[in-house]
């Protein structure tokens, strides 16, 4: 558990420069951070300032690393959580989690000397789902201390909480959570198109041996419907069969051979969860 914690604390070092494609998202995403950061004016104009930010759209396509990108860019200490961590069995655990997690962003923030703090949550809809007649009770009493959490941020005051949540399900999400001054900018992350495909095979080339008779623009053309994290995926496979074949390069056969692979996981892991 102390690992797990390990790897999702920390400052982070990661750049919008290491996220491919993505463009408009990005630029979204950078002015409302350059928005957030001028707080005496915001305060000054009498603007609602901006609580936090929902990024919506489908698993792998880098929202994770958007919201890392976003603590570097703002030079915030990054915590980071699962909606799925929040649900236990016993009534009031995940709101103590979600009181615990603001905690631990302002003690960070405190001891590293920073004045921002960016705290992720990503699968937001496990907590955040649409409160109905009775049901999920427990889950209730996360949402509701996650809501207070919210309208306790003050955007003057140190450290400055960030509030950045991931969904695949926008659709899924509790009215309470959308409300003005709750997550009110919403940025669809989508899959990449072939110009998106192209830069994130190439980000994730940049460390391996790549035959010179490789076209990138030709995988990307090859992985149309392809989300980052199964491009990351086709690079990774396709330096494995180099690897093994002894060929010393990557090249465009093992591609279009990782390609299949990938696709061919892909059906057969949602064939076994039919
Ligand atoms: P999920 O909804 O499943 O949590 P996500 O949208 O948060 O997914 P990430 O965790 O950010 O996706 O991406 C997973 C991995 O896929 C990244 O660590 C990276 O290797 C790769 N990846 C995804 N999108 C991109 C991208 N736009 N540029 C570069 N790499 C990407």
């Amino acid at each position: 558990s102390q690992e797990r914690k390990r790897k999702k604390v920390g400052s982070s070092d990661l750049t919008f420069n290491e996220i491919g494609g993505q463009d408009s998202a990005k630029q979204e995403l950078i002015e409302a951070l350059d928005f957030m950061v001028r707080h005496e004016e915001i305060k000054k104009f009498g603007i609602r300032p901006i609580k936090g930010i929902l990024l919506t759209g489908p698993p792998g396509t880098g929202k994770t690393l958007m919201a890392k990108a976003a603590a570097q860019y703002t030079n915030a200490v990054f915590v980071a959580a699962s909606g799925s961590e929040f649900v236990e069995m016993y009534v009031g655990v995940g709101a103590s989690r979600i009181r615990d997690l603001f905690k631990e962003a302002r003690t960070r923030a405190a001891k590293e000397k920073k004045d921002n703090a960016v705290i992720f949550i990503d699968e937001i809809d496990v907590i955040g789902g649409k409160r109905e007649g009775g049901q999920q009770r427990e889950y209730d009493q996360t949402l509701n201390q996650l809501l207070t959490e919210m309208d306790g941020i003050f955007t003057s005051e140190t450290p400055r909480i960030l509030l950045i949540a991931a969904t695949n399900r926008k659709e899924m999400l509790d009215s309470a959570l959308l409300r003005p001054g709750r997550f009110d900018r919403h940025i669809q992350v989508d899959l990449p198109d072939k110009k998106g495909r192209r830069h994130i095979l190439e980000l994730h080339a940049k460390n391996k041996p790549l035959s010179s008779e490789v076209s990138l623009d030709k995988v990307a053309e090859e992985s149309y419907g392809f989300s980052g994290a199964q491009l990351e995926s086709v690079m990774n496979e396709a330096a494995i069969y180099a690897m093994r074949d002894g060929s010393g390069e990557i090249s465009q056969r093992h591609l279009s051979m990782a390609i299949d692979k990938v696709m061919m996981g892909e059906k057969t892991d949602r064939q076994s969860t039919e």
